[in-house]
Formats: C-alpha cells, structure tokens, sequence
C-alpha cells in the first residue's frame, strides 16, 4: 500500500480568507507534496458585488455575488495548488446584527452539532494531520468565523483528533509594523469602528507558538488574493504590491491548541513533530 502523504485542512469561513492568513501554508504545504485541503463554509453572498455593489444596496444580487465568488475561490485555489476544495455553502450570514445573521439557512443560524457533523465527515474522509482555523473570535469578531472555529473544535472532537490543531493569529509586533508601512505609502488605513464591540486583534508576540516563513510563496498568496479582487478589503491589501505584501504579510503565524508530537515551541512549521 502506498504511504499516505501528510495533510493539512483549512477551514475558513468565506471565499478569500484562505488567502490573506493561510495563502502561503497552502502554497508551501503543497510545494512540499503535503495533500491540501480547504474547507469554505459560506457561500460569500454578503460580500461585494460585481461593480463593486455593497450588500443592502439596490443592485445587490445574492445570486450573482454566489456565482463571482465561486469562480474567484476557484482561481484562487488553482493559485495555491490546493489539492481538494470542499464547500459546505451555507449562506454568508453578513456582520453581526445583520437581518441575514438570523435567514434560514445562515451559517450562523445553524446549530454547531447540525455543520459540524458535516466537517467531521470531511475530517474522516481525508484524514487530515493538522487542521487550522480561527480563534473564539474568529479573529475580528465576524460571526462566520465565530462559527467556523465552532464547528471544527466540534467535528476534531466528533471525528478524532488530527495531532495538530492550530488557531491563526497575527502578533502584535505585525500591526505597528503595517501601520508604520501604511503610512509611509501614502494608503488610506481604514479607521476602526470605536462603535463596534471589538475584540482586542492578534496576540503578544511571545504568546505565539507557531511561524511559518512563507516569504518564498508570496508571489502565489498575492496571485490568490488577486483573483478575490471584488471585494473591497482584498483591493486594500492589493494596494500594496506583491514585493511589499509579501514582507509584511509572509510570515504566517498561530497558535497551538491541541497537539499529540511533543514538538517543542516555538516552532517553524505545522508539520514538526510529524516528518
Ligand atoms: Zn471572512
């Protein structure tokens, strides 16, 4: 029987967050012959659409922002050389509050058992030896990836655990940088909503156990992140230009949760411990 080859699953709530914090582990996973899988949850539908159309504006057509969606994940997976992509195309449930937070067949309003059976038949199926997705915040407090991270420290449990389970984050040190960069280009930094109930973004940078040099790729993370170009916060980052990109953005970094090696931290690679 052929060796089975090692395996990392990501999984992301929209189409496009597999690019900014996990284009360059997919890329360099696959470019080392690890199998790659990425799992999207939502469908994208709150999202921009074509011409740039805000979601609640007249113009605005689920259907047709589903469609430009899936062909951009498409291209975008054809740039990281993802191995297999798996959605589970539950509707995009918008930011939080949103009416579409409560539609019927919103991520958010499924209950976590009901999705997470569905990714833990996925976890069987493929096997994976090292799962990734977000914190309890889903990183920035957005209720897909709230969700998301839900639903896979549910199906790890449901499925048996991968021997490696990782939560993505950025230090602390990464954001004073950007800022530094942002303002020295001349690009307009969104200002953060002081309305809005955010969680504090990133981790100390001693509280990180994982980073992962994925400099080398920055030319297939920015190729990613280009084919998701209808959506605003993707022409943000575009603004910077792959060279520039791919030093603030190259390194990707997370933390451990669960982990059956013993590997020391902190580590350089997802896969220490298992090769
Ligand atoms: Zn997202």
């Amino acid at each position: 029987m052929a060796e089975r080859s090692l395996t990392l699953m990501a999984v992301h709530a929209h189409p496009d967050d597999e690019a900014t914090s996990t284009g360059g582990v997919l890329a360099r996973y696959a470019a080392e012959g690890i199998t790659t899988v990425l799992v999207t949850c939502t469908d994208g539908r709150c999202g921009d659409g074509p011409g740039g159309v805000k979601p609640g504006e007249p113009g605005h057509d689920p259907q047709a922002v589903v469609a430009m969606r899936r062909a951009e994940l498409a291209a975008s997976c054809e740039a990281l050389q993802v191995s297999h992509l798996e959605t589970l195309d539950y509707a995009d449930s918008g930011m939080m509050g949103w009416a579409t937070n409560d539609a019927p067949h919103a991520f958010w309003n499924t209950p976590v058992p009901e999705a997470a059976e569905r990714l833990a038949e996925l976890i069987r199926r493929y096997r994976p030896d090292v799962v990734v997705t977000y914190d309890e915040n889903g990183f920035y407090g957005h209720p897909d990836h709230i969700q998301a991270h839900r639903i896979t420290m549910a199906a790890v449990e449901l499925a048996g655990s991968p021997a490696k389970v990782y939560w993505t984050t950025v230090p602390r040190s990464a954001f004073e940088e950007f800022g530094r960069v942002m303002k020295e280009i001349g690009v307009e930094f969104p200002e953060p909503d002081e309305s809005a109930d955010m969680p504090a973004l990133g981790l100390p940078d001693e509280e990180i156990t994982t980073w992962v040099d994925t400099r080398g790729y920055g030319g297939q993370k920015f190729e990613s992140l280009a084919a998701h170009a209808s959506q605003a916060e993707n022409i943000f980052f575009l603004q910077l230009g792959q060279e520039r990109f791919t030093e603030l953005m190259g390194m990707e970094t997370f933390v451990r949760v669960r982990d059956t090696t013993g590997a020391p931290t902190p580590e350089d690679d997802l896969f220490a411990g298992l090769r």
